[in-house]
């Protein structure tokens, strides 16, 4: 089974999708993670996208599409949650492509609903929390760069709903909810 994460900045995509691969064995996708690993690698993509990432917009299509092409052509067998992709129409389009050219395809889009006064005060929060922990906060998550990317999302990803509740994959679940009711809400619509 492959399914998309859908919300946005804070809406708990990223929480939702590590307990999938702990509960279901699947195999996360998160192009923010890949980004930032290319980041803190050092590597030239990494170089060039650090400052776009900073500010909260999105990096091209062209980069994204083509760290998620790779691992989709290591990892033939399936069971993929795609987590921060795609934000675009060229990038739904394109993974509808990649699925098709690896023998799979898209099983459901999980759009996690919520609202933007909670994602502004999970995102501050988040950031606080890793600063306690004595690590490093996000260089993203903090206020300005969060409402580039919340505009961003509304500009370019939003589209998405639209898009795939026209092909019959959407299904909404309320991101609001206490994280373990998201997870069962979440196991429902995939069983
Ligand atoms: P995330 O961890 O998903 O919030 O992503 C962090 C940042 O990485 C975003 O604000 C964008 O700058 C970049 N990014 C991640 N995924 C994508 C994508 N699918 N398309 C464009 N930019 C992305």
């Amino acid at each position: 089974m492959n399914i998309i994460l859908l919300g946005p900045p804070g809406a708990g995509k990223g929480t939702q999708a590590s307990h999938l691969v702990k509960t279901r064995d699947m195999i996360q996708l998160s192009t923010g993670d890949m980004l930032r690993e290319a980041r803190s690698s050092g590597t030239d993509m990494g170089k060039k996208v650090a400052a776009i990432m900073d500010a909260g917009e999105l990096v091209t299509d062209d980069i994204v599409i083509g760290l998620i092409r790779e691992k989709l052509e290591g990892n033939k067998q399936g069971g993929f949650i795609f987590d921060g992709f795609p934000r675009t129409l060229t990038q739904a389009d394109a993974l509808e492509e990649l699925l098709n050219e690896v023998g799979e395809k898209l099983d459901a889009v999980i759009a996690l609903a919520v609202n933007d006064e909670v994602l502004v005060d999970r995102i501050v929060g988040r950031a606080a929390e890793a600063v306690a922990a004595g690590g490093v906060a996000r260089a993203d998550d903090n206020e300005e760069s969060l409402k580039i990317r919340l505009m961003e999302y509304y500009k370019k990803t939003n589209a998405l709903i639209g898009y795939y509740h026209a092909k019959g994959n959407l299904v909404w679940v309320d991101g609001l909810a206490p994280i373990e009711e998201v997870q069962s809400n979440i196991a429902k619509a995939l069983d």
